[in-house]
């Protein structure tokens, strides 16, 4: 069941190794089929080279499996928390990714200092608070933490992102990642300031509004 969608993670799985924001088989993501209303993720601890799509885990959204045959993701649990309470998200990413996720081992946002930000994430990159692996209070405080942002940072683990489908919640993986980066090199050199309320504004609602094609 769900063939394309299970042949489109598998591929969007392995953009997070592509793109540099995962270490072996940690990281993971997952879409939500908006006919049917089954969640496909990623097995657990597979690695992203031999992730096939009969390898795919589709549950319910009461955490039932109803097909595969592989063990699904640690954060099952809580990403079935997040399409539970957000009908408007489909695709949920999770990436341990590095400048982001030194920011979520100090506790720190990043601060809206580029348009990047502003763009993509509507203000800062919010920091919410720790929780463990396993059930679903990683989702618990994804929630609580993210505004409108389609990231948040998870304190001393690392990134979450939502998106209206998987691949923009994967494009929103990437651009965390990237303005991290950029974030710590201009700490290295200064104190970067933050773009004021109003252009933020301005910013977000000419990416989100009339930007691209
Ligand atoms: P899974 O391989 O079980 O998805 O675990 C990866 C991970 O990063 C858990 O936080």
């Amino acid at each position: 069941m769900l063939e394309k969608l299970k042949e489109e993670l598998v591929e969007l799985n392995r953009e997070l190794p592509k793109n540099n924001l995962v270490a072996w088989t940690s990281g993971n993501v997952s879409a939500r089929d908006v006919d049917s209303g089954l969640m496909v993720i990623k097995p657990s601890g597979v690695p992203f080279d031999k992730l096939r799509a009969e390898d795919m885990v589709v549950l319910n959204m009461s955490g039932k499996v109803v097909e595969g045959h592989c063990k699904p993701s640690s954060d099952t649990w809580s990403h079935l928390y997040i399409y539970q309470h957000r009908a408007d998200v489909n695709g949920i990413v999770h990436t341990h990714s590095r400048y982001a996720t030194a920011f979520a081992a100090v506790g720190k946002s990043i601060p809206c200092v580029l348009t990047a930000i502003a763009d993509e994430f509507g203000g800062p990159i919010p920091c919410g608070g720790f929780a463990l692996i396993g059930d679903e209070a990683i989702g618990k405080v994804v929630l609580e933490s993210i505004g409108r942002s389609p990231a948040v940072l998870l304190k001393n683990h690392g990134v979450f992102t939502i998106g209206k489908d998987a691949i923009s919640a994967v494009k929103a993986a990437v651009m965390t990642e990237d303005v991290a980066a950029t974030v710590w090199m201009a700490l290295q050199i200064g104190k970067p300031d933050e773009i004021p309320a109003e252009q933020v504004e301005s910013l977000h609602q000419r990416y989100t509004g009339v930007y691209g094609q």
